[in-house]
């Protein structure tokens, strides 16, 4: 599975609608200081169903959308998707007769914030589900950000172990039994 398209629309510094085309397994994003480069990797984490603000840098989940710039009025919808290329049956079971797998979230500033599935109005639950186990969600090992690296050699044991589960694809099993026994 391979992340292919990103579109983002309204996402903090991306007022007008732009489908970043990932077409090798290799993309670099490149440019100077506030140009957006961590925006983009904030979008990809946001439509995984980031749920806090301060994981996106900012102070509350409005400050997604885009706020205005000395040119450009603020708006009111934020909506970044992302298409993912699963030809290769990654994401197997009811997703195996997808080729493509598309995962958009919405949110305006009344806070009513919408997840779909190709296409389908969705549970945030629903596209968490899909992507457990696979190393991508909001909090995922999938990206590395500044600091992480540090903060897993400084981990409690318990928090070292999330991840790893997470990485052998165990936390998926551990979710489910977890819900059974609350149930
Ligand atoms: P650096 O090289 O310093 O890490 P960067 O390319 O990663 O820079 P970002 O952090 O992605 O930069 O982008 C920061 C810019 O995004 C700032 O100019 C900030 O004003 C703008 N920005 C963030 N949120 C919003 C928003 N809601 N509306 C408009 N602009 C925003
Ligand atoms: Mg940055």
């Amino acid at each position: 599975m391979r992340l292919s398209k990103i579109r983002i629309a309204g996402f903090k510094s991306f007022v007008d609608p732009v489908t970043l085309d990932l077409r090798s397994n290799l993309t670099g994003i490149l440019g100077p200081n506030g140009c957006g480069k961590s925006n983009t990797i904030d979008a990809v984490r946001w439509v995984m169903g980031e749920s806090s603000a301060k994981h996106l840098r900012g102070a509350s989940m409005e400050d997604v959308i885009f706020n205005g710039s000395s040119s450009r009025k603020p708006i009111g919808l934020a909506s970044v998707e992302l298409v993912f290329d699963n030809s290769d049956g990654t994401l197997g079971g009811a997703y195996a007769q997808y080729a493509e797998i598309s995962v958009k979230r919405q949110v305006s500033r009344d806070g009513d914030s919408r997840y779909f599935l190709n296409g389908a109005k969705c549970r945030r639950r629903d596209i968490t589900d899909i992507f457990l186990g696979t190393g991508l969600g909001p909090r995922s090992y999938a990206i590395i950000e500044q600091g992480m690296i540090s903060r897993l050699i400084e981990a409690k044991p318990e928090e070292l172990r999330n991840t790893l589960e997470e990485a052998a694809g165990i936390s998926r099993y551990k979710e489910r039994r977890r819900e059974t026994e609350t149930r």
